[in-house]
């Protein structure tokens, strides 16, 4: 097999990860959520007290971090140690952090590093906001999501409701989504953007299965 890598940015709950991981399992290949790397950082840096105005700390934090994936009954958790934070790095308290930490260029030298590592040994899918500018610039396809903010919100509102998250409103997510979106396309470094050669993909009024049925049609047209 061809080693296939396939990017995928785009803002807040645009159904990324979502597609991320069926169009993985469909053609057996790893997927990577890169979001995940960034709000475990967060949730070390935020038990360590670590401020991100303590760059000496921050890099510390980064030599010793423990961080891996690990499939379990086909579902993949994220461990710091031996710890599974999977549920922990979804919390409202890292989700209003992680913007902040990941607009620190030691963490994202730190993670964008391990993101390449793990693409060089493998073929995979990978989510995030800069792997078709950044991680992966010569990814052998690339996406980009987008959908209306009412949409995203009402998602991301769902998927927290399953997993019996219920501390925040609709309109408190739409807040969250709408701040996290502009801090993340407005940073210095590796902002949300649009790689050149992405493929624009708006997924607001999709169903999944015709969203999975076209991306798999132009992923095939690439191997
Ligand atoms: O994808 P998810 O919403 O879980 O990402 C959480 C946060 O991690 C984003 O809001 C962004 O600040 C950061 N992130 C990033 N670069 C990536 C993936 C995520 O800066 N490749």
């Amino acid at each position: 097999m061809t080693h296939l890598t396939i990017a995928i940015d785009g803002p807040a709950s645009s159904g990324k990860s979502t597609v991320a991981k069926l169009l993985a399992g469909q053609l057996g290949i790893t997927y990577i959520d890169t979001g995940a790397m960034y709000r475990a950082v967060t949730l070390a840096a935020q038990r360590q007290g670590v401020s991100v105005e303590d760059q000496l700390a921050l890099e510390n934090l980064l030599a010793q971090l423990d961080l891996s994936f690990r499939r379990q009954d086909g579902v993949q958790h994220v461990y710091l140690g031996e710890e599974d934070v999977s549920s922990a790095i979804r919390s409202v308290a890292v989700t209003q952090a992680v913007s902040e930490v990941s607009a620190q260029p030691l963490v994202r030298e730190a993670l964008v590093a391990m993101q390449q590592a793990m693409a060089a040994k493998e073929s995979v899918v990978m989510d995030g906001r800069d792997i078709g500018t950044v991680v992966l610039p010569n990814a052998s396809i690339k996406f980009f999501f987008v959908a209306d903010v009412a949409v995203r919100a009402a998602r991301r509102y769902k998927e927290n409701i399953e997993r019996g998250m219920t501390d925040q409103t609709l309109a408190e997510i739409e807040a969250d989504i709408e701040a996290r979106d502009l801090y993340d396309s407005t940073r210095e470094h590796s902002p949300l953007k649009q790689a050149e050669d992405a493929i624009l993909v708006d997924t607001s009024h999709e169903t999944l299965d015709s969203l999975l049925a076209k991306l798999t049609e132009m992923i095939q047209k690439r191997m």
